[in-house]
């Protein structure tokens, strides 16, 4: 391996896009960015293979800005992403690395957002587009979109993308773009799925790899037998009440699965959601803002609906049911202790699970025990309840609305405390905000019966 520096500094950077990164607190290289960005920033082919939260995005981010030609509208960058959340997180990312270049123009494309506004945004030109591959295989198709001048393909996840059946339509939208094209290929895994797209789709690509482990001291992981299935559920309860985590994701094998514990979890008095493929956009949103907000505390998903999603500090993760392959469950506990912090992973496994507690046992380093689970006088104890509430204003940015508007509104004459409100999300037509729990109703009353940019919006409490 070559020697790498982590100093911005000693990349080939454009002085501008050097000084935002400091202006971002990016002040040292993620190790994924030390080792991924020399080789993009030079043009080649590159495969990047690191867990979530290394700091992908910038890799490519940064290469996309880097060869971009702001007086040519046509576009330039593609980005293939899996989800439309994590087309928005990825589109936001790069949008905050060029904030310090003039006139970028970035791009969502994704489906369950109506074509209108898309079809208008393209005729207005995009230097970079940011989609799933459905959504941008149809424009394609439409003539709505054109890369016949594109220089970099961004292949984001694509290890999920290929889970989800995406191949055909990224193999469609690849054959529309140029061959003489920079690929740069980010997943958190590399196995037999995404190696021969690779190989068929780049040119002499350079494989940069990450592969820190965690160590035991940040993530502590549990395993707790359970005797069969109808003890599986007292075990998560005991656990919980046990443990009491204030966020926290509780993974499950099936989505069928996934809405049987929330709904159990939520008739036992808990604050839980179930997050799985088949939600409808608009309320996986909501979800997962009242997720990140803290007014809900227990996420029930599946790993295809959690992955990639940047869910930070979560407290605990709970594997209700020990995932099917290892490297999902190494993916699914390294979600707690993100960034330094500490973590609890806690494992329930059935007698038909030992095969694949054997193999962890193999590929975990240190050693680890089954233990008994807490006592079952813990079941006396109350469920806890989050800390936070979310209100929903029926206003949003399409109204003018900004997250100071709101803040203003509840603590001028609101005369709610500026530490009584929690995180404020402004989308297109409607405005989440967190408030703590016990000024819930003065907050509402507040919102709803007072003027925001002289109007006033529908509010409602939401949970
Ligand atoms: P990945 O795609 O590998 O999952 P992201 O690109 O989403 O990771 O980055 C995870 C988080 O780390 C983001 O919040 C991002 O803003 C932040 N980040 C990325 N690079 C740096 C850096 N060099 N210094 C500090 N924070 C960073
Ligand atoms: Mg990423």
């Amino acid at each position: 391996m070559t020697q790498t520096t982590s100093d911005f500094a000693a990349l080939p950077l454009a002085p501008e896009l050097l000084s935002n990164l400091g202006s971002l607190g990016y002040h040292v290289m993620t190790p994924i960015q030390a080792e991924g960005l020399p080789s993009v920033l030079a043009g080649r082919d590159v495969i990047a293979q690191a867990k979530t939260g290394s700091g992908k995005t910038a890799v490519f981010g940064l290469g996309l800005l880097s060869r971009l030609q702001t007086s040519d509208f046509r576009v330039q960058g593609l980005v293939l992403c899996p989800t439309r959340e994590l087309a928005d997180q990825v589109a936001g990312e790069i949008r905050r690395l060029a904030r310090s270049l003039p006139n970028v123009k970035v791009l969502t494309l994704c489906g369950g957002a109506s074509m209108g506004p898309q079809l208008a945004s393209l005729e207005h030109g995009a230097h970079i587009v940011v989609g799933t591959p459905g959504r941008i295989e149809e424009h394609l198709r439409k003539g709505t979109l054109e890369l016949g001048s594109l220089t970099t393909l961004v292949l984001d996840e694509a290890d999920r993308m290929l889970d989800m059946g995406f191949q055909a339509a990224m193999e469609a939208i690849i054959a529309e773009t140029p061959v003489n094209r920079q690929t740069l290929l980010f997943s958190a895994t590399f196995g037999d799925a995404v190696r021969p797209i690779a190989k068929r789709l780049m040119r002499d690509p350079i494989t940069v790899e990450v592969t820190e482990t965690h160590d035991a001291t940040t993530i502590r992981q549990h395993f707790y037998r359970v005797a069969d299935e109808s003890a599986r559920f007292e075990a998560l309860l005991r656990l919980l009440l046990d443990a009491r985590p204030a966020s926290s994701v509780v993974f499950c094998n099936t989505k069928r699965e996934t809405d049987e514990v929330a709904e159990a979890l939520k008739g036992a008095g808990f604050s839980a959601l179930a997050l799985h493929g088949d939600l409808e956009q608009r309320d996986r949103d909501q979800l997962l803002i009242m997720f990140a907000n803290g007014s809900a505390s227990i996420l029930v998903a599946t790993d295809v609906a959690a992955r990639g999603l940047d869910i930070a500090a979560l407290d605990a993760v709970f594997n209700y049911r020990i995932a099917r392959e290892l490297e999902v469950h190494v993916h699914r506990v390294g979600r707690t202790g993100r960034a330094g912090g500490s973590g609890v992973a806690y494992t329930l496994v059935s007698e038909q699970d030992d095969y694949r507690l054997a193999r962890l046992a193999g590929l975990l380093d240190d050693r680890f025990e089954v233990q008994p689970l807490p006592s079952p006088e813990v079941l006396k104890q109350a469920p806890f309840r989050p800390a936070m509430v979310t209100l929903q204003l029926g206003g949003g940015k399409k109204h003018k609305l900004r997250p100071g508007d709101i803040l203003g509104a509840l603590t001028g004459d609101g005369g709610i405390a500026g530490d009584q409100v929690g995180k404020i999300k402004v989308l297109a037509n409607s405005a989440y905000v967190a408030v703590r729990r016990d000024v819930a109703a003065a907050a509402l009353k507040q919102l709803g019966t007072g003027k925001l940019k002289g109007r006033s919006f529908r509010a409602r409490y939401i949970g």
